[in-house]
């Protein structure tokens, strides 16, 4: 028999509305960096929620807040959630409301059915987005499933020198107790997040179940020259790298422009030495983000890239190189979970599709250790990781009803 599951509509908008003022930019904006006072109030709020709602919570080693609602039998949990951080400035929805959702779908479980035969559990991951530390690599999520090394601490930095043992101190957390965050008694997650595209709008559909999700590899790559007048050296003496560097951010783009959807990659970061208008650069650097849900036309993509920019340094004379700063192969959502949760929005009455995941997630990260699949809610205009992203709270709630309904399958 279907049974419909209940959401509060009011309570799920008055949460977005409020989680938002944690690190609130604009009026519809959020800088929320990993361990800064917004992010420790953001924290703070979950729990209080989380605790208003009947659950038990905690925070680990690494600043996740985890939330549990104890079921009748012993065994590993079924864990929900996605993270409280952002980007700088990012939206009010990108991974909180995944955190909200979870929240939200527990409340309402535990009021309508009671007390679950499996335990569930939300958590709120720390760090996702990397927008304070350059190389956190899901950092949340890393600790959890015990991938951080134990170097690491000290010598990851933020974009202006801090350490992140020094920044997890400033805000009462010991580095030194990172390992404790590791948890193996996990045996589900499942993640709503907002699609952050365009393909549900698209579809006019308000959700998607996540089949999978990319491979992704970062390079930074450096374009050396020489630094000269921009009036007195003539053109034909210049050991300008711009020129080749140029010519390679636009080949990467328009191969991956000609290969066609689902291949991608981005030239987001460029920085440019000594960056006066009237200095020849010494030197170009520039990062290159390609994805790819299928490992074997992801490897053939960087392969393609490697020599586009081998062939172009040479021809320019300009000397290059590259290293790869970070690199995870594609990964699938269970298959099992996508099709209880595709028949969870199909007895909750809501259309759905299912769809490969174009960002990457703390799910996939999560799949190291337990069994993962993702809700994805509609993005108006597909915007995401600007103030401008929006999600309806209709759509929103759709989405909580269909991650309650498949949770209350798994542990009900
Ligand atoms: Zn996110």
């Amino acid at each position: 028999m279907a049974v419909q599951v209940a959401i509060d509509h009011e309570l799920v908008e008055r949460m977005i509305h409020d989680l938002a003022r944690y690190g609130a930019w604009g009026e519809t904006g959020v800088v929320r960096k990993v361990y800064t006072p917004e992010w420790a109030g953001a924290q703070q709020q979950v729990m209080r929620w989380a605790e208003e709602a009947g659950l038990h919570t905690w925070q680990d080693a690494v600043g996740n807040v985890w939330a549990r609602l104890q079921g009748r039998e012993d065994g590993p949990s079924i864990v929900t959630g996605s993270h409280i951080d952002s980007q700088a400035p990012g939206g009010r929805f990108d991974g909180a409301l995944g955190v909200i959702a979870g929240l939200v779908a527990l409340r309402t479980l535990r009021e309508q059915f009671g007390t679950p035969r499996r335990t569930l559990e939300l958590v709120s991951f720390c760090e996702e987005e990397s927008s304070r530390f350059p190389a956190t690599n899901f950092w949340g999520s890393r600790a959890v499933t015990g991938l951080i090394g134990p170097e690491e601490p000290e010598t990851l930095r933020d974009y202006d020198g801090v350490t992140i043992a020094d920044a997890m101190r400033a805000v009462g957390l010991d580095p030194g107790r990172i390992p404790q965050a590791a948890r193996d008694d996990i045996e589900v997650f499942i993640e709503l997040h907002v699609e952050q595209g365009p393909i549900l709008e698209q579809q006019g559909l308000p959700i998607a179940v996540v089949t999978g999700f990319p491979g992704i590899r970062h390079y930074l790559v450096e374009v050396r020259g020489r630094a000269d007048h921009a009036g007195a050296m003539p053109m034909d003496l210049r050991q300008d790298p711009m020129l080749a560097a140029a010519e390679m951010i636009s080949a990467v783009i328009a191969r991956a422009r000609e290969i066609g959807r689902p291949a991608v990659t981005t030239v987001g970061r460029v920085l440019v030495q000594p960056n006066f208008p009237a200095i020849i650069p010494e030197k170009v650097s520039f990062t290159i983000d390609v994805r790819h849900p299928d490992s074997a036309r992801l490897a053939d993509l960087c392969a393609a890239h490697e020599q586009t920019l081998r062939t172009i340094a040479s021809r320019h004379g300009r000397a290059t190189s590259w290293q790869i700063t970070t690199s995870h192969p594609p990964c699938s959502s269970d298959p099992e979970l996508v099709r209880l949760l595709v028949e969870a929005a199909a007895e909750q009455g809501i259309p759905a599709t299912t769809m490969p995941s174009g960002a990457v997630h703390d799910a996939q990260r999560m799949a190291h250790i337990a069994r993962v699949a993702m809700v994805f809610v509609r993005s108006v205009g597909g915007r995401s990781h600007t103030p401008a992203e929006f999600t309806t709270t209709d759509d929103a709630v759709a989405g909580i009803r269909v991650l309650a309904a498949g949770l209350r399958r798994l542990a009900y």
